[in-house]
């Protein structure tokens, strides 16, 4: 099997790119940061403390996320409900970054992702797949855009869903996010010694995709 590899921070364009090069060499797209959204949502939902060690430990025992791929499509299933759309919420992405630095969650995803990785070609985005998921990754990118780039972008996607956002919180948020993935103590947010480091402030999304590509070769 061959893997690919993207860690980066939020909004860098992992998800848009790995879609893509997937696309592109008939792999598997896995999106990691899903299935902690999942779990943030259950969080959210049932009121839960992520703050209280025994709360995060019984949640887990209750959390059951599932992946399956619906016409080449991930869906993420949380306790047997499809919540592929639900958790694509700014509330969810700030309380996934949270949930995340727990290592009940972080034990509880990890099987998962690799079982996944071990049955099929796949390119996985996430913070920590290069570093610790899938050591041994064929390729990994650690792809990455400045702040004002990566808030733009999002600012870009949510008028276009019709939204009207606040570009100086977006950019808040962002560095919060960074912060917390980058500082906890368990799978931080890192560039692997052997990966290949990407900014694309600069590139087109094509530049990108035929770049990765070509590092399967
Ligand atoms: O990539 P996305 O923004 O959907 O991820 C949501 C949050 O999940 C991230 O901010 C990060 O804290 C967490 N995450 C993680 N490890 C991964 C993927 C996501 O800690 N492999």
């Amino acid at each position: 099997m061959v893997s690919i590899a993207i860690d980066g921070p939020a909004g860098a364009g992992k998800s848009t790119i790995a879609k893509l090069v997937a696309e592109k060499l008939g792999y598997v797209y896995v999106d990691t940061g899903a299935m902690y959204r999942s779990i943030a949502l259950y969080f959210l939902n049932n009121d839960i403390d992520c703050e209280d060690e025994q709360a995060v430990l019984s949640a887990c025992q209750n959390i059951n996320v599932e992946i399956k791929y619906e016409e080449g499509v991930q869906q993420v299933y949380l306790n047997g409900e499809n919540v592929s759309t639900a958790i694509r919420q700014e509330t969810v992405g700030n309380m996934a970054s949270k949930v995340a630095a727990k290592k009940p969650v972080r034990e509880l995803l990890l099987q998962l992702q690799r079982d996944i990785a071990a049955s099929k070609d796949v390119i996985m985005d996430g913070r920590d797949i290069g570093t610790f998921v899938l050591p041994n990754a064929d390729v990994k990118i650690y792809l990455t855009a400045s702040v004002k780039t990566r808030a733009k972008r999002r600012y870009d996607q949510l008028v276009e869903k019709g939204e009207t956002p606040d570009i100086s919180k977006i950019e808040a948020d962002i560095e919060q996010r960074d912060y917390q993935d980058m500082n906890r103590e368990i799978a931080p947010l890192k560039q692997a010694d052997d990966a290949i480091y990407l900014d694309t402030s600069d590139m087109s999304i094509d530049e990108v995709v035929e770049f990765i590509s070509s590092k399967t070769k």
